[in-house]
């Protein structure tokens, strides 16, 4: 079995499948090659069905349908005037100010907030369904008022989009299939 093998100041063994298939293997700075061979071979079932796993995602992403252009331009104008709709919304709720919203369409990043009160967003959110755009809006509006992800952070996330577990779970699992329709 090929892997790659990080070693570190580590206590424990852990295999990891990448969504390439790569093998990742971290251990502690001296364990014995042997020992680690035989670790991945008791996990050779789970690592062998990861991969599978992953190999059949993988075949129907190629299999989604792209974008067109022209359907690529769509998504972002309904994209400006929905997001920037939400946005107005619970900015007022919340009694925030920001200044501009700007729409692309990102293989990264669902959402993006400046220091300079500039709010980014998604345009392949418009696919996604309207509470997982509501919270991706929210997300960013409370880092208007803290820059980072804290506990005080999700505490005004929750006040404002209660469902955001739920939402951000959706975005999780469904979000390489909303990606994987841009072109390449
Ligand atoms: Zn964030």
């Amino acid at each position: 079995m090929e892997y790659e093998l990080i070693r570190s100041a580590r206590r424990t063994l852990s295999v990891e499948v990448k969504p390439d298939g790569r093998i990742v293997v971290r251990a502690p700075l001296t364990l014995s090659k042997r020992r680690i061979d035989r670790f991945l071979l008791e996990r050779e079932e789970w690592i062998e069905d990861a991969q599978r796993k992953y190999e059949k995602r993988n075949e129907a992403l190629l299999k989604i349908d792209k974008l067109s252009e022209k359907e690529i331009r769509d998504l972002k104008n309904e994209a400006r005037r929905e997001l920037t709709a939400l946005c107005e919304e619970y900015a007022d709720i919340m009694g925030l100010d920001y200044n501009r919203v700007s729409i692309r369409t990102q293989r990264t990043r669902w959402g993006s907030c400046s220091r300079d009160r500039n709010l980014n967003f998604n345009a392949l959110l418009m696919l996604a369904p309207e509470g997982a755009r509501r919270y991706v809006v929210v997300h960013e509006l409370c880092h208007l008022w803290e820059m980072n992800h804290s506990k005080r952070f999700w505490d005004k996330v929750s006040k404002y989009c209660p469902d955001w577990r739920y939402e951000r779970r959706w975005l999780k699992k469904n979000g390489d299939a909303l990606i994987a329709r841009l072109p390449d």
